[in-house]
């Protein structure tokens, strides 16, 4: 084995990317880095694979789709165990994220013709002679950029919706996991063996900035807001379309009449699952005064019972990235230097690779713990008078991923959940938004924008073609130079004041 500087940092080795496993610093795997000309070459492959795929049509891409998703049901304590190898996250929660990724494969498979097909649209009424039709045809090849954190659920949230609409996928996992990356492109790539259409190219940084100028159709980024500015730094040079989903700081507001037992879970839940390396995970909440004591006594003694390490019966796993722990540190140690009161974990809960689950009260909303994604286990609750209190400090970050509403009236959630500014909000649940295919995700601000999942994940890989065709003479010729000009224009004012002249 060659030992490791940092357990879980990867590192170059000849021209090699090695991947570790942050719990033990055991080697996983070693990985061609691709240069920026095979970053090239891929994409060229995949324009010809492309066209080859988006020729199967829809119900041939949806039968190897349905291979693919059969498969990766069968194999599913295999993957599990190389995300666990390189990720270091529980196995149960590996099973739950793969889980989650095959019924996206699933539906977006089975939803792609329904909502990108040919379809006739109605015709104006003022243009009653031409037909007009419509269709979201694929954009050719993109370039996904994942991050480490969920390596299987959200890289195939972008894939999946891209083949189902017809495109060839060049894939750049993150550092962090190329072995779970090439899992999945082997495995794609046993289904559909006839051309390169889901490619992966392997490295750092450079190699994601790469596939960004490789004249790909459009880049489908996941990660931080940070490096989602550079990427669409580098896509504006080539005019490149992107889909940018980054970090939040997901709020969830739990009002006095909420259920709090189920209000202390699912934050419980929405914070600490996998270790709060979660895009939407939920980093604030803010409670109603009157009940605040009992949500705070009740969050404590359900943290308490949570194991944290890396033996089989760990609930959570270490922390995956390790410049990520002096993040979480910096953030823990700010809030209590500003007043905050800890209810269970503080600074003795960051030890390496590990954090405790910590949860922080009557934090300062200035404090880098409530302005800045943390990405960890830790969980700022802060009082507020009522529910719009609550709904305007939600409302007050940059941010605006998802977020969670608790509370007893249906029409009052709704109500908040409506106006919560955030692209996705959970109602009387934490993160459920994610394992609903048919409903987008994505986010607003610094969280990005475009959409996966849902209708609008597929479309979001296409561009929509308009076709109208003319079936029949036109009665009122007014788009050609043999029109009567005087006849035209008084027969065309008398029937648009007709039509739309009234109040
Ligand atoms: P990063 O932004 O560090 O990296 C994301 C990907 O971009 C990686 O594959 C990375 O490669 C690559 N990359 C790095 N630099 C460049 C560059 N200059 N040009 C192109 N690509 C580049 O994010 P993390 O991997 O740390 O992921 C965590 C972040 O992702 C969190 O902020 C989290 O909230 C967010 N996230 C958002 C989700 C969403 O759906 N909105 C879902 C999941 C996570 P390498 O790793 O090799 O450096």
């Amino acid at each position: 084995m060659t030992a490791t500087r940092t357990p879980g940092q990867p590192f170059v080795d000849d021209g090699r990317l090695v991947s570790t496993n942050p719990a033990t610093g055991d080697e996983v795997g070693r990985f061609p880095v691709a240069t920026a000309a095979e970053v090239e070459a891929a994409v060229s492959r995949a324009r010809e694979a492309g066209a080859w795929w988006s020729g199967l049509g829809f119900a041939g891409r949806r039968a190897r789709l349905h291979e693919f998703r059969a498969v990766l049901a069968r194999r599913m304590p295999e993957l599990a165990a190389v995300m666990r190898r390189e990720g270091g996250k529980p196995e149960v929660d590996a099973i739950v994220e793969i889980a989650g990724a095959i019924d996206h494969v699933h539906w977006a498979s089975n939803n792609a013709r329904r909502v990108l097909r040919s379809r006739r649209v109605r015709p104006s009424p003022l243009q009653l002679e031409f037909s007009a039709r419509l269709e979201y045809q694929p954009l050719g090849v993109i370039g996904v950029i994942g991050p480490w954190n969920y390596p299987v659920f959200t890289p195939l949230g972008s894939i999946a919706y891209a083949l189902a609409a017809g495109n060839a996928v060049v894939y750049k996992p993150s550092e962090y996991t190329p072995a779970v990356g090439q899992w999945l492109v082997e495995r794609f790539a046993e289904v559909v063996p006839e051309q390169p259409v889901l490619q992966i190219v392997y490295g750092r940084g450079e190699t994601g900035a790469a596939l960004c100028r490789a004249g790909v159709d459009k880049v489908a980024f996941t990660g931080s807001t940070a490096t989602g500015k550079l990427v669409m730094a580098a896509c504006a040079e080539t005019l490149t379309p992107v889909l940018v989903e980054c970090g939040g700081k997901d709020a969830m507001i739990v009002d006095a009449d909420a259920d709090l037992s189920a209000a202390a879970d699912a934050a419980l839940w929405g914070g600490v699952y996998n270790a709060g390396q979660t895009c939407i995970g939920i980093e604030r909440v803010y409670v109603v005064e009157s009940v605040a004591d009992e949500f705070v006594g009740k969050l404590v003694s359900a943290a308490k019972g949570l194991k944290v390490g890396f033996a089989d019966d760990s609930t959570v796993g270490p922390i995956t990235m390790p410049s990520q722990v002096e993040v979480i540190r910096r953030h823990i140690a700010d809030a209590v230097d500003s007043g905050a009161t800890v209810a269970l974990g503080g600074i003795e809960a960051v030890r390496p690779p590990y954090v405790d689950p910590t949860i922080l009260v009557d934090v300062p909303e200035s404090s880098s713990a409530v302005r800045e994604e943390t990405f960890g286990p830790v969980l700022v609750v802060n009082r507020v008078e009522d529910a719009e209190e609550a709904l305007q400090r939600a409302n007050a970050v940059s941010y605006g991923l998802g977020g969670a509403v608790f509370c007893g009236s249906p029409d009052r959630a709704l109500d908040l959940a409506r106006r919560m500014r955030s692209g996705m909000t959970a109602v009387n649940s934490a993160l459920s938004f994610a394992g609903q295919p048919s409903v987008p995700f994505g986010g607003v601000g610094d969280s990005g924008f475009g959409r996966i999942h849902g209708d609008d994940g597929l479309r979001e890989f296409t561009r929509p073609k308009s076709i109208t065709s003319r079936r029949m003479r036109s009665l009122l010729p007014a788009t050609t130079f043999r029109r009567d000009p005087a006849a035209t224009a008084k027969r065309l004012t008398k029937i648009i004041r007709l039509v739309h002249g009234r109040g």
